[in-house]
């Protein structure tokens, strides 16, 4: 499936141990990256500083729910919170 539009839960949900332009120590779980755009795109997509982690989430139903919709959205980050609590080094 394609990366749905409006969602930005892969730029919210998961925590992101890279610097990224704006969080030089990376992204905590839950917090919103300071390079997703109101409009839920990224606003270094095609930056060299985008970190290689983010391309390598790629949209798949299991992962994302609905193509489309809030539901899908809403499946997203329940699905990547529970990832994000199974992968976190304790
Ligand atoms: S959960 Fe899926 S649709 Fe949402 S931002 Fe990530 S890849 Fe895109
Ligand atoms: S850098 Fe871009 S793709 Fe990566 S988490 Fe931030 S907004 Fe999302």
């Amino acid at each position: 499936m394609e990366c749905r539009a409006s969602c930005g839960a892969c730029c919210i949900a998961p925590s992101i141990s890279s610097a990224i332009p704006g969080m030089p120590d990376g992204k905590p779980a839950g917090v919103r990256c300071v390079q997703l755009a109101e409009d839920f795109r990224c606003m270094i997509f095609n930056d060299p500083r985008r970190p290689l982690v983010c391309g390598g989430l790629k949209a798949r139903t299991e992962m994302c729910g609905a193509e489309k919709g809030l539901a899908g959205r809403e499946f997203a980050l329940a699905y990547l919170d529970r990832l994000e609590l199974a992968t976190r080094p304790d």
